[in-house]
């Protein structure tokens, strides 16, 4: 595999590019930047799957609302437009929302979970917006070494605790995984069902023309610096609303209100060349699934429409909580996820990387996301989605929705949407730098030390089990 040869345009730099943007022309139709004083219903900051949905769910359920979205920058800034497009019938941290929890409970919210994904591509259709929503499972592999197939089982036995049926997840022998996908090692996987893919900007577009066509007020370029109040301010102008939703996930570092409670993470991700009939032979991956490897330190990849690699790993995080607003990576940063990817499908050794970009996902000191409506402040605010955002936004956009309107559901019932009288009393705050700093430094060393004794198939009795210890007591204290 190369770096930087593309076949349809030339791109001298493929770490200053982000696949998404490149593969979809807009037209130029943009907003103008919010001006003067403006009033609505509800105000949204931040415009990107959260607030966009939330203003979405909305006017479907109250088409007289006066609503308004008000973005930084221009529409999918943030991880919206960046991310790997997965669309996950799950949420990072789900356990810790259904601990205590009965059983019929539980597989209730993993149903409605799992039935997200199949409502964003009901959305989708019946707006007749052409996404690449594609429903085609994952496939969460052990295919590099020999320890990572404990690790899928353990992961599907943790699956089917939480409550996912057996219909939603089951094991794959390497037979079966082959089947689907030639990895270099095929151990095994463990299989979703409720798992697609989509091209984010796409539909961040798509929402977008929607939206402006049922009259929401959309401001672009207008960068909010005070919420108070019930009034969002910029500096040319203000908008006071009945409600404010806070939906500016890992990019909160100017609103004081939150940029204390969801911190962004970094996440690179690279984008192949597209792919010869004769490479996809090679590598199967016909039913386009989406393919995760057995790895603490997360990588992620699926065969897109037009036939291409789009794949994600290693996040880290950076001193002082700054999100990532410049998409440019190193080549260092893509050689490295270059190296993992041929290491899962060898067929890949010379085929070009075009594209690689990076960017900030949104995680929340108790590590779990959440729709909170603080009804006493008029403030409402969605996020903490640790990298699982692109179906968890349409969830909690569509039940933030619903609160703020006062409806009654199963979606504003569940254990990850909070009534408060302040944001405060829900979400903790992180704790000052350079703390944060140093546990994730420590959290991130003992997983690639874990993984780099595991890859070399060495059973080190003491070690393995110390690294976990260590992992254990992080977790606990940071709690
Ligand atoms: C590289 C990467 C890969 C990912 N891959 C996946 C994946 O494959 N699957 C998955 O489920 N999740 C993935 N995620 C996570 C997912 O993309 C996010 O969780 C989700 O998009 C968050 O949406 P959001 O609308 O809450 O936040 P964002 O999309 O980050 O939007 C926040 C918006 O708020 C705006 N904003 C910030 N401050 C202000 C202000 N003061 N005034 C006005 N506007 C403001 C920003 O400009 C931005 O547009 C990935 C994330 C990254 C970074």
């Amino acid at each position: 595999m190369t770096i930087g040869t593309e076949t349809s345009s030339t791109i001298d730099s493929p770490g200053n590019s982000i696949y998404w943007s490149a593969s979809h022309m807009e037209p130029a139709r943009r907003f103008a930047p919010l001006e003067g004083r403006q009033q609505a219903d509800v105000v949204i900051v931040g415009g990107g799957f959260t607030g966009l949905w939330t203003a979405w769910y909305l006017k479907q359920l109250a088409p007289d609302q006066h609503i308004a979205v008000v973005e930084a920058e221009c529409f999918g800034h943030g991880a919206s437009g960046r991310n790997g497009g997965w669309v996950i019938g799950n949420i990072a941290g789900l356990e810790r929302h259904l601990h205590g929890l009965d059983t019929d409970t539980r597989q209730a919210l993993c149903r409605m979970l799992g039935d997200n994904v199949d409502d964003i591509g009901a959305a989708l259709s019946d707006a007749d917006i052409d996404a690449d929503f594609h429903k085609g499972g994952a496939l969460n592999v052990a295919a590099r070494y020999a320890a990572q197939q404990g690790l899928q089982r353990s992961y599907l036995a943790h699956l089917h605790e939480l409550g996912f049926s057996d219909r939603d997840c089951r094991w794959l022998n390497a037979d079966e995984l082959t089947m689907m996908a030639r990895f270099r090692r095929p151990f095994g996987a463990v299989f979703q069902r409720q798992v697609a893919t989509l091209h984010p900007r796409k539909l961040i577009h798509g929402l977008v023309q929607q939206l402006a066509a049922s009259g929401v007020q959309l401001y672009e370029h207008s960068r909010v610096t005070s919420v108070a109040e019930r009034r969002v301010s910029t500096h040319e102008g203000s908008v006071q609303a009945q409600t404010v939703v806070i939906a500016t996930e890992g990019y909160s570092e100017q609103l004081a209100n939150i940029r204390r409670h969801v911190i962004p993470v970094q996440s690179l991700v690279i984008a192949t060349e597209p792919l010869t009939n004769a490479t996809w032979d090679a590598l199967g991956l016909d039913s386009r699934p989406t393919f995760a490897d057995a790895s603490r330190l997360i990588n992620y990849g699926h065969r897109t429409r037009d036939g291409r690699l789009v794949f994600g790993a290693r996040g880290n995080y950076q001193l002082g909580a700054h999100p990532r607003h410049d998409p440019a990576i190193s080549d260092a940063d893509i050689d490295m996820r270059r190296k993992l990817l041929v290491d899962m499908f060898p067929a890949l050794e010379d085929v070009a990387v075009t594209h690689g970009w990076g960017g900030s996902l949104g995680l929340s000191r108790s590590f779990r996301p959440h729709a909170i409506l603080a009804g006493k402040q008029g403030l409402a605010t969605a996020g903490g989605y640790a990298g699982e955002g692109v179906a968890a936004s349409h969830l909690m956009g569509r039940t933030l929705a619903e609160m703020i309107l006062g409806e009654d559901s199963s979606r504003t019932r569940a254990p990850w949407a909070f009534h408060g009288t302040s944001l405060q009393e829900v979400v903790k705050r992180w704790e000052p730098e350079p703390l944060r700093w140093l546990a994730a430094q420590t959290i991130l060393t003992s997983y690639a030390t874990e993984e780099a004794l595991m890859s070399r198939e060495r059973h080190l009795p003491l070690i393995s089990p110390g690294l976990s210890w260590l992992n254990n007591t992080f977790a606990s204290v940071i709690e």
